[in-house]
């Protein structure tokens, strides 16, 4: 697979921690957010996760894909199933599929090279985040939600579909 670029595209590359396994996204994230919720902090081994989102058709895997796992997590508040890579070598988590986003790659974005410039869109499942954070920056104080989002929070999303 190869994507398309323009001029006005730009790169971003990104890896896992033993490098073998690496991708590349082509232009802006559609979103970028924040989750407190449980199934995230196991899954990242942290506070929440902080993932930027792209349509598929601008995210490839360049190196590595073999080794990928997929794990089919059904433990969920709605009982729906999302799919969670992992690298079989090192461990890190790679990238979320969700029912709820088809044709979203998911990539956490603490796996991307270089600086780490991200704006949040929003936060979600606040109802189980951890005590010692009490909101993330950048974040407009109507989108910080409990639970879910807001459909309003995804038509910004899908408008770049
Ligand atoms: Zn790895
Ligand atoms: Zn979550």
């Amino acid at each position: 697979m190869s994507l398309k670029s323009s001029n006005s595209d730009f790169i971003r590359t990104g890896a896992c921690l033993c490098k073998q396994i690496t991708f590349r996204v082509v232009g802006p994230e559609l979103n970028f957010a924040i989750c407190h919720c449980t199934n995230c902090r196991r899954n990242c081994g942290s506070a929440y996760t902080a993932n930027a989102w792209f349509p598929d058709s601008q995210f490839e895997w360049t190196t590595g894909e073999s080794l990928l796992k997929q794990h089919d997590d059904a433990l969920t508040e709605t009982g729906g199933v999302v799919h969670r890579f992992f690298c079989t070598n090192c461990g890190s988590a790679m990238m979320t599929r969700s029912f709820r986003m088809p044709g979203v790659s998911i990539i956490p974005s603490g796996l991307f090279d270089g600086p780490q410039v991200w704006k949040p869109d929003y936060e979600q499942w606040r109802r189980s985040k951890v005590n010692f954070v009490d909101r993330v920056n950048g974040v407009k104080n109507e989108s910080r939600y409990d639970e879910f989002p807001d459909t309003r929070e995804f038509e910004r999303v899908w408008g770049k579909l």
